[in-house]
């Protein structure tokens, strides 16, 4: 019990060094909604601005790249330009140059802040020359006059156009640059609202899922521990998710079992100090009498004090025997026997009863086999099968033993005619000191553990084994051997 108690000190220790399945949980999660506000962050907030310009400046492009395919056809460029100004909003100016004059052919105003139309021909010269210096293009910043008291910006696109016929133009572009800074701010206040949002998400997440998961594994530890004090009648629930019924299961399962084992154990220590009472108790009884009363010293009682002590050791055998069996310790000595001629020796050895006590006995075999095998653990299968049967046989006192070879097997079988066992006891005789009558009344043969050793033995020997039984009518018991190479 002492180390129990340590043991669950110990678990105590242990869970306060490790953190729990919500607080980890809670962790993460906090981990991750601080990385994905930090992402949204950076390109919302602070790739804004760049985002913006690069997308005005591909806008540039695409207009530049339209205007310049519908050069030379005057219906074509009239409709581009008209449609890329209203498309992307942005003012326009087209020049064709021509022995060192620039003449606009086409142009779109249309709005107040088309800084390209309000310029004068010494800056338009200042911008072509720049352009021209500049492989042919040039971008430009610029305040807008008629916007002066907003922060709004404009971008001015020069590009000069050299065409394949030596035809020269000049394109300008003109667009505003909506100032930003109040998108940014209004998403900077909204940033708090979603933090605020997604924590309070995040530990109500945490609330339901501590809830479902780890109150019932709670719960279930609480009913191991009463479990590990030898409360074998403490339950388990999974609560509503399915890894934890499993495990739930398994634990009513294995609870269900060690009750078991332990009743079992009980048992088999009340019977044990029962069946070690009982010729004790009679040896001194005996003794007793023949010291008290000189005329009781007759060999008739020294016999019973004799046979008592025979029963005494058998029993201590048995039970040594089998746990022997149990812990793998008496493991089998095989060798190469004659199976056959080992029952008949055992069957000659019961010929005596036969005569004394009317048994009648009988062993058949077509013929001699051999088997590769531990051959006394072997004839102590068969003893206590063959004892068992005449223990147990009807009135007619009829035992038949059976041998029969099929394939590269032997199977030996020992019949009786007696009352038979029903069938929820069937499977249960191989159990050490099971006994179908549960009075436990005192054997007249047999220690109760005769069975057991027979299944640890055949199993042993990875040998088949069985009974077949009818209440009334008698029982079969039967194991079957591999035959030697
Ligand atoms: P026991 O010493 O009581 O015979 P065993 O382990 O050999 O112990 O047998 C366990 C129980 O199985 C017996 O108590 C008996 O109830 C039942 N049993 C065994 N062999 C027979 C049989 N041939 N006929 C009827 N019941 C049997």
């Amino acid at each position: 019990m002492d180390s129990m108690s340590e043991k669950i000190q110990s678990e105590k220790k242990h869970s306060r060094r490790e953190m729990g399945i919500s607080w980890r949980l809670f962790g993460m999660l906090l981990i991750f909604i601080v990385v994905m506000l930090l992402i949204i962050w950076i390109f919302q907030v602070v790739l804004l601005n760049k985002f913006y310009e690069q997308s005005k400046m591909e806008e540039f492009e695409i207009t530049n790249e339209a205007i310049v395919s519908s050069l030379g056809d005057e219906l074509l460029l009239e409709r581009t330009v008209f449609s890329y100004s209203i498309k992307f909003d942005e003012c326009i100016r087209v020049f064709e140059v021509k022995d060192g004059v620039a003449t606009q052919i086409k142009s779109a105003d249309i709005n107040a802040g088309c800084v390209i139309h309000h310029i004068s021909a010494d800056e338009l010269s200042s911008l072509y020359s720049k352009a021209k210096q500049n492989g042919g293009r040039y971008i430009k910043k610029v305040s807008i006059p008629a916007k002066a008291e907003s922060s709004e910006m404009g971008t001015i696109f020069i590009s000069i156009e050299q065409l394949d016929n030596g035809e020269e133009y000049v394109i300008m572009l003109n667009s505003e640059f909506a100032p930003l800074n109040a998108t940014v701010s209004t998403l900077e206040r909204q940033f708090g609202w979603i933090a605020c949002i997604l924590l309070l998400g995040a530990v109500v997440l945490v609330i339901i899922i501590s809830r479902t998961i780890c109150a019932p594994m709670e719960k279930m530890s609480a009913s191991a521990k009463l479990l590990a004090k030898g409360d074998y009648n403490a339950k388990f629930s999974g609560g509503g998710y399915r890894e934890s019924q499993e495990l739930a299961d398994a634990l009513n399962y294995a609870s269900e079992e060690l009750k078991k084992t332990n009743n079992l154990q009980k048992e088999l220590v009340a019977n044990i100090s029962h069946d070690l009472r009982t010729p004790l108790t009679m040896i001194k009884g005996y003794s007793e009498v023949m010291r008290d009363i000189p005329e009781e010293n007759t060999p008739e009682n020294v016999q019973v004090i004799i046979d008592e002590t025979e029963r005494l050791t058998s029993l201590v055998n048995d039970m040594l025997d089998l746990s022997k069996l149990r812990a793998g310790t008496r493991k089998p000595e095989k060798s190469e026997f004659n199976l056959t001629e080992t029952v008949r020796e055992v069957m000659n050895r019961y010929g005596k009863l036969t005569e004394k006590d009317g048994y009648n006995i009988s062993f058949s075999a077509d013929r001699d086999v051999f088997i590769n095998a531990d051959k006394t653990m072997i004839l102590q299968v068969v003893y206590n099968l063959i004892n068992n049967a005449i223990n147990y046989t009807g009135e007619d006192k009829t035992v038949r033993v059976t041998q029969s070879v099929s394939d590269n097997k032997v199977r030996i079988s020992v019949s009786d005619t007696g009352v038979g066992i029903s069938p929820e006891d069937l499977p249960l005789i191989w159990d050490r000191y099971y006994k179908v009558d549960k009075v436990h009344r005192r054997a007249m043969v047999g220690t109760g553990l005769g069975l057991s050793i027979v299944k640890g033995i055949l199993e042993a020997h990875d040998a088949y084994y069985g009974v077949e039984s009818k209440l009334g009518e008698g029982s079969t018991f039967w194991f079957e051997i591999k035959l030697a190479k």
